[in-house]
């Protein structure tokens, strides 16, 4: 960072913070600043403030834990309202709020998979039955013995965000630390579910192209017949998915 020393004819003597952080101007006429190096010390310690404040924003709460995964709009807008509420919770009733609001956004979550496909298996699970709405998609988007593991620890994370949420709505001694907890653990499971079916449906997930090894593929279009046609990024080199 530079302080400029600036004297102007008719504006009068400024310092002029400029460097990686926004630039500020300090006046030298007022007695508030006297030396070059107050004027340092004022201005990093304003801009680290500054930029903490963007990082405690609710909407870098949820970006910083979903890793850009896109989350639908209305799942992302519950959450959103949910990191506000958290940040002005003090009462009971209000910790207790952000237990519901993170039950309702794991029912909308599996509501809106379950309803928009057919699930296998499908025993008319209630719209609130989670967990077993959860397990039926899981097994069909997370299919084989390689995603066996995966299965297992992602029912688990569901099944603990699902309990906690329920735990956070009904108990009458959690603190805001538990409903942070909460809330975090309920937008990584969105965030996975979201990473699981984008897993499922990209269908250049998975391969490589077979010349030379690469993953950088994309899907072109294909005149000739209704098949995927695929090109390796790196060699040009073309193929269809089997
Ligand atoms: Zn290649």
């Amino acid at each position: 960072m530079t302080i400029w020393n600036v004297k102007t004819d008719n504006e009068g003597s400024w310092w002029v913070a400029q460097g990686d952080l926004p630039m500020n101007l300090y006046p030298q006429d007022q007695a508030y600043y006297f030396s070059s190096e107050e004027v340092f010390s004022f201005h990093l310690g304003i801009m680290l403030r500054l930029m903490n404040d963007e990082a405690n924003k609710p909407q870098e709460f949820i970006n910083n834990i979903s890793h850009g995964a896109e989350l639908s709009i209305s799942l992302r807008r519950k959450l959103n309202l949910a990191s506000e509420k958290l940040q002005q919770a003090v009462e009971i009733e209000e910790i207790q709020a952000i237990g519901v609001m993170c039950r309702e956004t794991l029912i909308e979550l599996i509501g809106y998979i379950y309803d928009s496909d057919s699930i296998e298996g499908d025993e008319n699970f209630k719209k609130s039955d989670v967990k077993n709405r959860g397990e039926l998609i899981i097994n069909k988007y997370l299919i084989g013995s390689e995603n066996k593991e995966l299965r297992k620890h992602l029912k688990n994370f569901l099944n603990g965000a699902w309990d906690y949420s329920n735990t956070i709505t009904h108990s009458s001694s959690k603190t805001i630390h538990e409903a942070s907890i909460c809330l975090t653990i309920t937008t990584a499971v969105v965030s996975s579910f979201e990473n699981l079916l984008a897993k499922y449906f990209d269908p250049a997930s998975g391969l490589e192209c077979k010349e030379c090894g690469s993953r950088h593929l994309i899907v072109a279009e294909n005149d000739e017949t209704e098949d995927l046609l695929i090109i390796c990024e790196n060699c040009r080199h073309g193929f269809i998915k089997d």
